[in-house]
């Protein structure tokens, strides 16, 4: 598969899950907004313009570019020992999802990565638009580390195409407002990421936000105890306590945040 269609697919998917959870989320929030949408939605879009034309100026096609050299080359620890291509494939999928978990955990932990992380979780509501809201300086350093991660693994190319959708996919659900069903949240939390576990790691209250870390898989909280579910969802209140007016969470502020005060 070329890079273009792969850069295709990644389009293509983003643009029909953001409507799709977007229709769902305006039809069926789980509450309603308590801050301007259309206010939110500029400033995060406007994140997302600013963030694409960077990495793509970086970075364009250089993971599957990564991940097809270090497979016909056969570097890696995965192309070290025979296994069939499906196994690969799944040891890929798996392998990304949890170094993307303690990625994101010690973005919480490391002060100085707070500080980047921090912007996405000032967003005072969440909805689909906030899985754009990421400071450029977050996006470049986790895009070195998956780049380096798919080179030392050896990394199956399907594996992390398959990867890269379903993350953008669960990330734009577990943000989305959307009111799910209580037993599709409750099935679907045994293995993954549904919009209320999510919406407790957004929480102002520092040990409600210190848990539920995982992208795709909700495995990896269960297994390293991070996982918190006794959390009142209406009583939840989004944002960083630091951060609780709109009034200083416009573009400019959210571009130079990492470089002012640092906030808990
Ligand atoms: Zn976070």
């Amino acid at each position: 598969m070329h890079e273009s269609s792969h850069a295709l697919i990644q389009v293509i998917s983003y643009l029909g899950a953001l409507f799709f959870f977007l229709f769902f989320e305006l039809a069926h929030p789980y509450r309603p907004s308590t801050v301007s949408k259309l206010k939110r939605w500029v400033i995060n879009l406007s994140i997302l313009g600013i963030n694409t034309v960077i990495l793509q100026l970086l970075f364009a096609g250089v993971t599957i570019q990564t991940a097809r050299y270090v497979t016909s080359n056969q570097l890696g620890v995965l192309n070290m020992v025979v296994l069939p291509s499906g196994v690969k494939l799944l040891i890929t999928f798996i392998f990304m999802d949890f170094i993307l978990y303690v990625w994101h955990l010690l973005n919480h932990q490391v002060p100085l990565l707070w500080r980047f992380h921090l912007v996405h979780h000032t967003d005072l509501n969440m909805d689909v638009i906030t899985a754009n809201r990421f400071h450029v300086g977050e996006l470049v350093i986790s895009a070195l580390i998956k780049i380096s991660l798919i080179y030392f693994l050896g990394a199956d190319r399907l594996g992390v195409l398959i990867f890269e959708s379903l993350t953008l996919l669960s990330t734009q659900f577990h943000h989305s407002s959307l009111k799910a069903p209580g037993w599709f949240e409750k099935i679907f939390w045994i293995l993954f990421v549904p919009p209320s576990m999510h919406r407790i790691h957004h929480s102002v209250v520092i040990k409600e936000r210190n848990s539920n870390y995982g992208a795709i898989l909700s495995v990896w909280d269960r297994i390293f105890g991070t996982l918190r579910n006794d959390v009142d969802q209406d009583k939840i209140r989004i944002g960083v306590g630091a951060y609780p007016k709109q009034e200083k969470l416009n573009l400019h502020h959210l571009l130079i945040m990492p470089f002012t005060r640092p906030v808990r």
